[in-house]
C-alpha cells in the first residue's frame, strides 16, 4: 500500500522532541532525510521525562477497557482515586470522556488490542536496535531485562491480569508469564510486603532511566548530522513552495519538503485542522523516587493501586495516577500524596516519606486505545502520537514505522489501524 500522494522528502522537520519524535528523526536520518527536530520547551520536557520507564510490550494493554470506564465512574466520588476525573464543564474533555466510554465495549478494545500487537511486538527489537547503534552507550543509561512482578492482595485480582495476558498472547505477542503463589511472589524481591497474597511474574521486559534515554537519543541525532532547536514553540504551519513552513511563538521560521508532528498531549489541540478528529486528552500521571535499604532487582507493578515501580540508580520511581485535568495545570501534592499511601501496604524497605524528583507528565491518551500514526490531509505533514500509557515502549518502533512511510512513500498493511485520519 503507498502513502497518500506521498512524496519522498530529501528533508524533514519533526516537532516535539520526546521519544516518538526523536525516534522518527533517527529512523529518518537511516534513510539519508537531513532532519531537524524543534521543541516548544527542551528535550525531553513532555512525558517522556518522568514515565516510569518500562520497556513492557507484554503490558500494552489498551486502556479502554469495560472496566476501567467502570472504575472512572466510581473515580468521580473519590478524591483518592486511582483515576481522577474532576467535575468539568469543558465540552472538550467532556466529548473526550463520552468517546472512550464509547470505545470502552469489549469489541473496540478487542480492536485496540489487536491494532497494537504489531507495533508492541517489534518494541523490543527497535529498542535494541537503537542501542546496537550506541544510544547510550559509554556513560548513557542501560536499558535494563528484567521480568515485571505484579503484586496483589487476592488471588482473584490477580486471575484477571492473568486472563488479559492470555487474550494479549492470543493476538499473536510473544509473551511469557507465570502465575505466583503467596510464598513465589515473595521470594522475587526482599522488597516486597507480607500483604502481598499473589502475583504475576511477566518475563522478558526492560527497563530504563527514560529521561535520561531520551536525552541519550537526541544526542545521537545531533551526532548524525540532525539539528534540535529548543524554546521553538510551533505556533503556526503553511505551504511553501513544495513543502510546509512552520512559524514560531517568536516569529522565527523553519521550512522543509515535510513535517511529523509528535507532539503527544499537546496533538490532541492541534490536528483538527489537518482532518486529525479522533479525541486525543492528556491523561496525567505523577512519579517521585524514594530512597530504598537496598538495590531492588527489577520493576514491580501493583495494578490494584495503579501504580508502577521501577529501580533507578537514585531509588525507587514510583509512578502512577489518571488525571484528566488540563495539560498546563500544576503538580497536585495530593495526587503524590495518594500514590504514596496506595503503594505503602504492597512494599518493604522503601522509604516513600522521602521524595525527590516529585513530577506530573501528560500521556498521550486517544478515545480509541490506538495512536495516531500517519498521513494527514494536508500534503507532507504527519503525526506521530497518541500512545498513552505506553508511548515510551512503542516510540522507537513508531519512529521506525513512521519514518519508512515518510522516506519511501510505503505504507504497511500494520500501520492501517493507526490512520489519524480513521
Ligand atoms: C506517570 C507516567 C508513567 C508512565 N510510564 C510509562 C512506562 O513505564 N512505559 C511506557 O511505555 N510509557 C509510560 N508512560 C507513557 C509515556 O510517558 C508517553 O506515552 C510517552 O512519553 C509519549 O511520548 P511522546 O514523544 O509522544 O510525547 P512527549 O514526551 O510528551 O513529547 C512531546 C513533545 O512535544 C513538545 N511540543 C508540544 N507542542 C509543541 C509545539 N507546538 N512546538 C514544539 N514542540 C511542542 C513537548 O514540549 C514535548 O517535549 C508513562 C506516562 C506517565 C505520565
Amino acid at each position: 500500500m503507498s502513502g497518500k500522494g506521498a512524496r519522498v522528502p530529501r528533508t524533514v522537520i519533526v516537532v516535539g522532541a520526546g521519544i516518538v519524535g526523536l525516534s522518527t528523526a533517527w529512523y529518518l536520518q537511516r534513510y539519508g532525510v537531513g532532519v531537524t527536530v524543534v521543541e516548544r520547551d527542551t528535550v525531553s520536557s513532555g512525558s517522556s521525562w518522568g514515565n516510569a520507564g518500562w520497556i513492557a510490550p507484554g503490558l500494552t494493554i489498551p486502556l479502554n477497557e469495560p472496566a476501567v470506564f467502570g472504575h472512572g465512574l466510581r473515580a468521580l466520588l473519590d478524591p483518592n482515586a486511582a483515576l481522577s476525573i474532576p467535575p468539568t464543564t469543558d465540552t472538550g474533555l467532556l466529548g473526550f470522556l463520552g468517546a472512550f466510554a464509547l470505545n470502552s465495549r469489549r469489541s473496540t478494545w478487542e480492536r485496540a488490542l489487536n491494532g497494537n500487537t504489531p507495533l508492541s511486538s517489534v518494541s523490543l527489537d527497535a529498542f535494541t536496535e537503537l542501542v546496537e547503534a550506541g544510544v547510550g552507550m559509554q556513560d548513557g543509561p542501560k536499558t535494563e531485562e528484567a521480568p515485571i512482578t505484579a503484586l496483589f492482595t487476592s488471588e482473584k485480582r490477580a486471575a484477571h491480569l492473568l486472563m488479559e495476558l492470555d487474550q494479549m498472547r492470543a493476538t499473536g505477542l510473544p509473551l511469557s508469564y507465570s502465575a505466583l503463589d503467596r510464598n513465589t511472589v515473595r521470594e522475587q524481591s526482599p522488597f516486597i510486603s507480607g500483604a502481598v497474597r499473589a502475583g504475576v511474574r511477566i518475563d522478558g521486559q526492560r527497563y530504563v532511566n527514560p529521561g535520561l534515554f531520551t536525552h541519550a537519543l537526541a544526542d545521537h541525532v545531533r551526532g548524525r548530522g540532525g539539528s534540535i532547536i529548543e524554546n521553538f514553540r510551533v505556533t503556526g504551519v503553511e505551504a511553501h513552495g513544495n513543502g510546509l513552513r512552520l512559524r514560531s511563538a517568536h516569529g522565527e521560521s523553519q521550512s522543509a519538503d515535510a513535517v511529523v508532528f509528535a507532539t503527544g498531549a499537546w496533538l490532541g489541540r492541534q490536528g483538527r485542522p489537518w482532518g486529525v478528529t479522533v479525541p486525543l486528552r492528556a491523561g496525567r500521571g505523577y512519579s517521585f523516587t524514594s530512597p530504598t535499604t537496598g538495590s531492588v532487582p527489577g520493576p514491580l507493578y501493583l495494578p490494584e493501586a495503579r501504580v508502577a515501580c521501577t529501580p533507578l540508580a537514585e531509588g525507587l520511581r514510583v509512578a502512577g495516577t489518571m488525571e484528566f485535568r488540563d495539560i498546563e495545570a500544576p503538580l497536585y501534592q495530593a495526587r503524590i500524596d495518594s500514590i504514596a499511601t496506595s503503594a505503602a501496604p504492597y512494599l518493604t524497605g522503601v522509604d516513600l516519606d522521602r521524595r525527590t524528583d516529585e513530577w506530573v507528565g501528560s500521556r498521550p491518551v486517544t478515545a480509541d486505545g490506538l495512536p495516531l500514526i500517519g498521513a494527514t490531509r494536508i500534503p507532507g505533514l504527519y503525526v506521530a502520537g497518541g500512545h498513552g500509557m505506553w508511548g515510551f515502549t512503542q516510540g522507537p518502533a513508531t519512529g521506525r514505522l513512521l519514518a519508512r512511510a515518510v522516506a519511501t512513500g510505503d505504507t504497511p498493511a500494520s500501520m492501517r489501524p493507526f490512520d489519524p485520519l480513521r
